[in-house]
């Protein structure tokens, strides 16, 4: 089975991306029925919405050292940068003539990101999930795990892949979503009914993996919850607390159920306590082996390597998709 994921070089890593997404593939790049493992920095995708250019490099140098220092293992994992397979944009091409407008339009994500958007809105905003979709079937990702944000781009990526394969024969694997139980969607810390975003321009909306170890607890500390005082999982009531209480679900392998008896003498302020340490004590172990890499030479190599060998993968899928639709001359 061949698992792939990626990550925007959109702004430092959240805490919801860790929950939501790194966390999970350092997992399970263990599991022995994964026969390749891929995973990239999504810098095409990031390009949606405006980025400064000197900062887009740093954050797709970043995001490769982070990975590196959540724990996936270059000798498992082949990690590359999406921009440098031109394939995916080849694909993503393809899919748009696949898809129709108002699947496009439907999704929440581009009507979320539209909405915030100050200097016009871009068609790659709206074509956004035929890129994604372009990034799976390039590599017949039997696996993709995404956070439940992701879950509708993914449902029209076996859409995408299904109509193809009717119209041209069978060419692509339909993937199957992997969604976490818990924690697969960690919400603002200010707006707590708004997802947890890297791009969200107030940063105490979210915690990043790489913020200062007390202003991280600041954060915690403030969130915005309620004034019933009673510390009890219930996301359309309380989704402060809520979104708390999945953090530390996740954070202390610990039952929600559990925490809601162990909190339930407690006021705000001594669970927002325990939350800001256990955040704390997840972060700090990651900043101290990032700051190592970050600093080294080896992530070159590493994105060699993982380069050569998405675009080998690529290069086949692509013969074999050029030659379903008629492009150019036979291979
Ligand atoms: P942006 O605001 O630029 O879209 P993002 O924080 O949404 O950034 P993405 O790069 O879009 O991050 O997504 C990376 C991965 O993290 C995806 O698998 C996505 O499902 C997951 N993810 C993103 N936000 C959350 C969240 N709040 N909770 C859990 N998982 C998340
Ligand atoms: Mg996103």
């Amino acid at each position: 089975m061949r698992f792939l994921s990626g990550i925007q070089p959109s702004g430092n890593i959240t805490l919801g991306n860790y929950i939501g997404a790194l966390r999970n593939f350092v997992k399970l790049q263990d599991n022995p029925e994964f026969t390749d493992f891929l995973v990239f920095v999504a810098d095409l995708h990031a390009i949606t919405v405006p980025q400064d250019k000197t900062k887009l490099r740093q954050n797709i140098k970043s995001l490769v050292a982070m990975y590196l220092a959540c724990g996936l293992d270059p000798s498992k994992v082949h990690i590359f940068i999406q921009s440098e397979v031109h394939e995916h944009a080849e694909l993503a091409w393809i899919l748009e003539c696949t898809g129709y407008i108002g699947e496009l339009e439907r999704m929440t994500q581009f009507k979320d990101k539209k909405a915030k958007q100050t200097e016009g809105v871009t068609v790659g905003l709206l074509t956004y999930p035929s890129l994604m979709a372009a990034d799976i079937l390039l590599y017949d990702s039997d696996v993709v795990p995404v956070g439940q944000d992701q879950k509708q781009h993914l449902e029209l990526t076996r859409t995408l892949a299904e109509r193809f394969n009717n119209k041209y024969g069978e060419t692509f694997i339909v993937p199957k979503p992997f969604i976490a139980k818990e924690g697969a969607k960690i919400m603002s810390l200010t707006e707590p009914t708004k997802k947890m975003s890297k791009s969200d321009p107030n940063p105490k909306g979210y915690i990043s993996m790489l913020d200062d170890i007390n202003i991280a607890k600041k954060k915690i500390k403030s969130a915005v919850t309620d004034s019933d005082g009673v510390i009890k999982f219930d996301p359309e009531a309380k989704p402060g607390i809520s979104n708390l209480l999945t953090i530390l679900s996740v954070l202390t392998s610990t039952q929600i159920s559990e925490l809601e008896e162990k909190y339930k003498d407690s006021n705000y302020a001594t669970f927002k306590d325990d939350v800001a340490n256990v955040v704390a004590n997840e972060l700090e172990p990651i900043q101290k082996r990032y700051n190592e890499i970050i600093n080294s030479d080896t992530i070159d190599k590493i994105l060699d390597e993982g380069r050569d060998y998405a675009s080998y993968l690529a290069r086949k899928k692509m013969t074999k998709v050029f030659n379903k639709v008629g492009l150019g001359r036979k291979r």
